[in-house]
């Protein structure tokens, strides 16, 4: 027997009809830092991406080639994330906060040949051209000097002008549901930045998750503000999600301090957010300190490193859930998120919200343990975690003539990723995660999660931040070091923050090793970058 159904590609530009049309009074909020904020509805959105496909296949745009996107999460940059890939060719965000070697590598390794940039970042682009010899045209969307650009950089268009008068229709093709529709470098922690590529299909069901009342929920009475950046694993899949059900969007463009955040959402009034938990600290800081009013966001998606408990409870006591979400970009990202099962009162809830959350349908998972058993789902024991899917990734970019890579390291010999995180599942497919394999602390032989330590730090009243990293040690070959970022006027001294700690945490895991320091270094995406921190320590800088 055969299935009688029709068998009609998932595609992404079947994802922009849609919104434009059956949404197409929802709106795209762009914040100016003016008195008022730019709009676009979706049917505005949807006639600019038609026309700026065919600005770019005049360009010379091919199928399945990428296009450079270095851009903050604004209205443009929607119209790209629609437009670039329904024309079959790949939207490539650029990590706008990588160092510029690095960015420089990804655009040459992707081999990016037209990048759309905001004119605020021209100064970021511009001394990179002379090391981006395959790059052919540059667009400039919004405001900023262009006369950074010198004789030699490639052909420079202005996005208005090149849209301007353009077709607001255009013919979308029938791409394969399988063909490449965008593609994500991992910030490359160790080693070279590794190359994600999700397909059409892969991003279509990956936005249905993202709607689903399991996960972000969302409706077209929703405002989503966008705070994690479009160069983050896709805004979380925000973009697209949000055009399937006509979620109003509110992106915050260049304007991600804690200051206009609040504002933005005082005046705003979104009902959902999301963003890294760095972001949410930042906002927690400037609210408690010059008061604005938070309520309206019914739903907060929280994740990218994981959430204190104590950070939790702040909001809860302003009257906002935060919701903690675990993915990667190899992941899409939606890996779980911790919604609580039904029925239960906010106290049989809150060790549900502390989990990373729970697996979508469309997410499998198994814990290996370190002798390469897969452990049971008690809730106890715990291992690596493995996800398999269709919107995880099997494989690597290996480049435009190469073969996909398959890092033995990251992918098991059956096909799972291998997702580098350690912790337990529940038997109702809570996961709990202790640490990231390479953050654990060794300690004679047992091992310390430097996420207990850091959790329990952040719940002291003095403490803003803290960082717990393994550093070598004579005798226990590894022991923790604290990195602590005090709040403003507090006094805590390291005895009274270890006698705190002592309090919730075994003895034998208490860091003999401190340090105070003003701030804790942060990756591009806004995570403690604990590489930096033991380079640090390695120096001296750090005693
Ligand atoms: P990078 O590896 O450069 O940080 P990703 O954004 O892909 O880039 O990071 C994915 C990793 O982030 C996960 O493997 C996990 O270690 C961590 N992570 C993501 N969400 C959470 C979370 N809610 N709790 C703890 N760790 C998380």
């Amino acid at each position: 027997m055969h299935s009688t159904m029709q068998d009609v590609p998932l595609l992404i530009s079947r994802i922009l009809t849609h919104g434009s049309t059956i949404h197409g009074r929802s709106t795209v909020t762009t914040w100016t830092g003016e008195a008022e904020p730019h709009r676009r509805t979706f049917a505005e959105i949807g006639a600019r991406a038609a026309q700026l496909a065919h600005a770019l296949r005049e360009l010379g745009a091919e199928e399945r080639r990428p296009i450079g996107t270095l851009m903050w999460n604004n209205a443009e940059h929607v119209e790209a994330y629609l437009a670039i890939p329904a024309m079959g060719s790949v939207l490539h965000t650029l990590n706008l906060r990588l160092p510029p070697e690095q960015l420089a590598w990804i655009v040459n390794h992707a081999d990016d040949r037209v990048i759309l940039v905001n004119g605020s970042l021209l100064p970021l682009l511009a001394p990179l051209l002379p090391h981006l010899p395959r790059v052919e045209h540059v667009i400039v969307a919004g405001p900023g000097d262009r006369s950074v650009l010198d004789e030699a950089a490639p052909a420079v268009h202005d996005y208005e002008e090149l849209i301007a008068g353009r077709p607001t229709r255009y013919d979308w093709p029938e791409l394969d549901e399988r063909a490449p529709a965008a593609m994500c470098y991992t910030s490359g922690t160790t080693g070279d930045p590794k190359g994600v590529v999700y397909s059409h299909r892969s991003i279509y069901l990956h936005s249905m998750q993202v709607n689903m009342t399991e996960s972000m929920g969302l409706t077209d009475s929703d405002t989503s503000l966008v705070v994690v950046p479009q160069f983050h694993v896709n805004a979380w899949g925000l973009p697209h999600a949000t055009f399937m059900t006509g979620v109003n969007l509110l992106m915050p463009d260049r304007f991600l301090q804690p200051a206009p955040l609040a504002e933005m959402i005082a005046t705003e009034r979104p009902t959902h957010a999301a963003a890294v938990p760095t972001i949410w600290q930042g906002l927690l800081a400037e609210v408690l300190a010059n008061p604005r009013d938070l309520t309206s966001l019914d739903r907060v998606t929280i994740g990218g490193s994981a959430c204190p408990p104590s950070l939790m409870e702040a909001y809860d006591k302003l009257g906002v859930r935060l919701c903690h979400a675990w993915g990667m970009t190899e992941t899409s990202p939606l890996g779980t998120m911790a919604n609580p099962p039904a029925g239960l009162t906010a106290e049989e809830e809150w060790p549900y919200r502390l989990t990373q959350g729970r697996f979508p349908a469309g997410v499998e998972a198994r814990l290996t343990g370190p002798g390469g058993d897969l452990m049971p789902w008690d809730g106890e024991s715990a291992g690596e975690l493995e996800v398999r899917g269709p919107w995880i990734a099997a494989a690597y970019y290996g480049g435009a003539d190469a073969e996909p890579l398959r890092p033995e390291d990251k992918f098991s010999a059956d096909g799972w990723l291998k997702t580098g995180d350690v912790g337990t599942i529940s038997p109702d497919g809570f996961l709990t995660l202790t640490d990231r394999a390479k953050d654990v602390i060794k300690s004679g032989g047992e091992w310390i999660s430097s996420v207990d330590l850091e959790n329990a730090l952040m719940a002291h009243p003095d403490v803003a931040e803290a960082a717990v990293v393994a550093v070598p040690d004579e005798k226990w070959g590894e022991r923790p070091l604290a990195t602590v970022v005090l709040k403003e006027g507090a006094t805590a001294d390291y005895a009274e923050l270890r006698a705190f700690l002592a309090e919730s945490v075994a003895k034998w895991q208490l860091p003999e090793r401190w340090t105070i320091v003003p701030a804790v270094p942060k990756t591009s995406v806004g995570k403690f970058d604990k590489k930096v921190i033991r380079r640090q320590y390695a120096d001296g800088a750090l005693d």
